[in-house]
């Protein structure tokens, strides 16, 4: 079977890639994983995911924005800075952009102006928002309510909450990303059954790497740094618990990723 996959969200700009970062690109493209999404998290982040994915436009997106844990440090004075970022044609959404309160490393007050300043950036720019929540599911909805008519789409990124929040987040017409999380036995239980209620042109797939390497990989990798290579184990694992064929989940999962990040359909 010849797949082509998306991995939707891909932190390769962090530093545990540094060494290898075309090597971890070259096995993930040999797995089947053609095409992939790059992670901004910071300014600098997302200036360094744009510099990767420059030369090779035709397969990779960036996404520009603030982490929640990062609101604190972003001043309105970036404003310009950030809006300059979003409208380049290498960005494909705005984010990863959300409300964190279980590390609150930054302020609910900060964590909310930051997140509402980008979906109204999101918005104004025509670009469709990479989004992260964390036991702040009540506000986040809430101030995502207000946007979501001006918005070009949204996508709950490393969905793993609970039935509620699912049923909400379709309702606003999000799309949900799954990861790895789902490959975990123990915490990952509830997602199994969750993923079926997902409609297929709904649903993209994730890595999340270098976090949440799938804890079900045979042979164990050597160290803990998950990679975009295993994507492929991901799509096995969310078709398995959906009752479906991997080809059709993988043809889905592909083509709401090319239509959501604005990916060329037949690339050079
Ligand atoms: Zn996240």
């Amino acid at each position: 079977m010849t797949l082509a996959l998306v991995d939707i969200g891909l932190n390769l700009a962090h530093a545990s890639f540094d060494h290898d970062r075309d090597a971890v690109v070259a096995d993930a493209v040999a797995a089947g994983v053609t095409r992939m999404v790059v992670t901004g998290s910071t300014l600098a982040s997302t200036r360094s995911a744009i510099d990767i994915v420059r030369s090779r436009r035709s397969r990779y997106r960036a996404t520009a924005g603030i982490h929640p844990h990062h609101a604190r440090e972003f001043p309105d004075s970036d404003i310009p800075a950030l809006r300059a970022l979003l409208l380049l044609p290498e960005v494909g959404a705005a984010g990863e952009c959300g409300l964190d309160y279980f590390r609150n490393f930054s302020s609910h007050e900060d964590q909310e102006r930051v997140f509402r300043l980008q979906l109204q950036l999101a918005a104004e720019c025509g670009k469709p928002v990479f989004l992260h929540q964390r036991d702040g599911h009540d506000a986040f909805v809430g101030i995502l309510r207000e946007h979501v008519p001006r918005l070009a789409g949204g996508v709950a990124h490393c969905f793993t909450g609970d039935e509620r929040e699912l049923r909400d987040y379709l309702d606003l017409g999000l799309s949900i990303g799954i990861t790895g999380w789902i490959c975990d036995e123990r915490r990952g239980q509830h997602l199994r059954d969750l993923v079926r209620l997902v409609p297929l042109d709904r649903l993209m797939l994730e890595t999340d790497a270098p976090y949440l390497l799938p804890r079900d990989l045979k042979p164990k990798p050597s160290h803990r740094r998950n990679e975009p290579k295993y994507l492929p184990h991901i799509l096995h694992a969310v078709a398995a618990c959906r009752g479906e064929p991997a080809e059709v989940v993988a043809a889905a999962a592909t083509d709401n990723a090319i239509r959501f990040f604005g990916f060329d359909r037949d690339p050079a």
